[in-house]
């Protein structure tokens, strides 16, 4: 193997897969505020379209289970940080598709790890990776909250294809790549697409609020999750990317909430008196199986690199809410859920 030195202090040029996605579109934006040159996947030319043109943006339409795509852009773009955010990223949809699931989330990760190896032995560079994985790897934890000691049992395709991917992570860092890994819990923004059941639930509370009347249909609300904000999240990642040693870091606010208690904040901050008069439950959204509660411990991510979460739930709901009341009141046609 050639020798590796490490990434410059100050990195100058990343690549993000997944570009388009909530979690690329923010960390680009991060990024080229830093004032890096920024190169970013997306899968097709209307994603690349809709991201518009931005000074020091470089995108790239790939899909991921075109590997060798994948080896040409990570030699393009020559990165000294790597933010492997592409995959398929709806545990729902997961369910559906569970194949294509384990192609894109599971393959796709290895396929842009091994580019990243490949890279750095040809050039003598390193670059630093970081692979987005996440709370669903712990399935139906027997521990709360979980932490980079819990054992990884998915529950889900999509956790089992995030636990391979988290597995050869580990598997290519032994081998010399600076792999880390963030373990994501729920992370949201106005940016969430609405198949999430945060946006579900603000925008449909911003509909009825707007309306002044109407219904939204839900799986469990009794289910409890960790929601955080996304830009936390994403900061955690580019810590973990500067760090001086690849490892995996739990990234969670350490707090819970159930689905019911977003709804019930959410019709509130919209200014729905009767949450209950609207919301009905259907169990075409009941997930077949999965935790009642997710909730890690982020201590190490705090201890080591220095990472907190700044967003309390409460304000990540007001955020969305007003945001969606902002769209429909300004005419526009707001997401569709
Ligand atoms: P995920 O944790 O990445 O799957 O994020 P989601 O926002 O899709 O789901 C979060 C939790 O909300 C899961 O435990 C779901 O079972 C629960 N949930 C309850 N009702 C709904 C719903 O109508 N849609 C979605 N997407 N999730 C729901």
């Amino acid at each position: 193997m050639s020798r590796v030195v490490p990434a410059a202090a100050a990195p100058r040029r990343a690549l993000v897969t997944g570009l388009a996605g909530q979690d690329g579109t923010l960390l680009a934006l991060r990024l080229l505020a830093e004032g890096l040159e920024v190169h970013g996947t997306v899968r097709s030319p209307e994603e690349a379209a809709g991201l518009g043109d931005r000074p020091g943006l470089h995108v790239h339409v790939v899909d991921v289970t075109d590997h060798a795509a994948v080896a040409d852009v990570v030699a393009a773009a020559d990165p000294d940080e790597l933010y492997h955010l592409a995959g398929v990223s709806s545990v729902a949809l997961s369910w559906e598709r569970p194949v294509l699931t384990g192609a894109v989330t599971g393959l796709g990760a290895v396929a842009v790890l091994e580019a990243a190896r490949r890279h750095q032995d040809a050039t003598g560079r390193a670059v630093h990776v970081v692979q987005a994985s996440s709370a669903e790897i712990f399935g139906v934890p027997d521990r709360a909250p979980q932490d980079e000691s819990t054992p990884v049992r998915p529950a889900s395709p999509y956790g089992a294809a995030k636990a391979y991917a988290h597995h050869m992570a580990g598997v290519l860092r032994a081998r010399g790549l600076f792999a880390a890994t963030v373990v994501l819990y729920n992370h949201e923004s106005p940016l969430r697409p609405p198949g999430f059941v945060t946006r579900k639930i603000t925008a449909g509370a911003a509909r009825i609020a707007t309306e002044g009347g109407g219904e939204l249909v839900l799986g469990d609300l009794s289910v409890r999750r960790d929601w955080g904000w996304a830009e936390d999240h994403v900061d955690a990642m580019v810590r973990a990317a500067r760090h001086d040693r690849p490892d995996d870091f739990v990234v969670a606010t350490g707090t819970t909430h159930s689905v019911e208690d977003l709804v019930r904040l959410a019709f509130a901050r919209a200014g729905v008196a009767d949450w209950r008069a609207h919301v009905r439950t259907d169990p075409a959204f009941v997930r077949p199986a999965e935790a009642a509660e997710l909730v890690g411990d982020a201590s190490k991510a705090a201890r080591v690199l220095g990472w907190r979460p700044t967003v309390p739930f409460e304000e990540v709901v007001a955020r969305m809410v007003d945001h969606d009341l902002a769209l429909l009141r300004g005419g526009g046609p707001g997401p569709q859920a």
